[in-house]
């Protein structure tokens, strides 16, 4: 693949010593991509270069930022932190309310299914795209996939409260929040 350069920008680095310069390349089907590279040696030992996706107008955005390595281990760690308590979350609720789960939809249509999902159609997916869905998936890995993913949904669903899986879901949900906000307040974007 070939790339065409379309323009090569100097940015003032994050120390603001040297720069990093951003180029912008076109390949061979048009398609615009975005090249980061840094030229600040002491940046370079300080930061890493990594991105996130915002979504406008329905395209997602792939937005490069530098973060200081240190600052990127701390949200790396509150990460994985709250992975361990929605985790254990998922799990204790298997362990005790899998089987009401199963049974709550055993032999029931397919309709009256995608109602209980959706809160009668008012949340995605639609009954059309439910149906392919199922086509693809089959109905209990649906369910099963379902009861995982969207736990706390599926808890409802049942109707019942469980104080410690709540309290889990708290804790993986305040440090989740704790890491996105570290990486907001840190992240160094687009100084232009
Ligand atoms: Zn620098």
């Amino acid at each position: 693949m070939s790339w065409e350069i379309i323009s090569e920008k100097k940015k003032t680095c994050p120390c603001k010593s040297g720069f990093y310069t951003v180029t912008l390349k076109l390949d061979d089907w048009n398609r615009m991509e975005e090249f980061w590279n840094m030229n600040c040696s002491h940046c370079e030992d300080d930061y890493i270069l990594h991105h996130d996706f915002v979504t406008s107008s329905g395209l997602n955005e792939k937005r490069y930022f530098w973060i200081k390595k240190s600052q990127w281990l701390k949200f790396e760690n509150l990460k994985s932190e709250a992975k361990k308590f929605r985790d254990l979350s998922v799990e204790i609720a298997r362990r005790e309310y899998q089987e009401l789960w199963n049974q709550y939809f055993f032999k029931k249509k397919k309709k009256f299914i995608w109602k209980a999902l959706t809160n009668n159609g008012s949340v995605y997916p639609s009954l059309s795209t439910f149906y392919t869905h199922i086509k693809e998936w089959g109905i209990e890995q649906y369910l099963s996939d379902f009861f995982k993913n969207y736990n706390s949904l599926a808890l409802q669903i049942l109707n019942v409260e469980n104080k410690e899986i709540s309290s889990l879901r708290e804790k993986a949900n305040s440090l989740e929040e704790e890491a996105n906000n570290l990486l907001e307040t840190n992240k160094i974007s687009g100084i232009r």
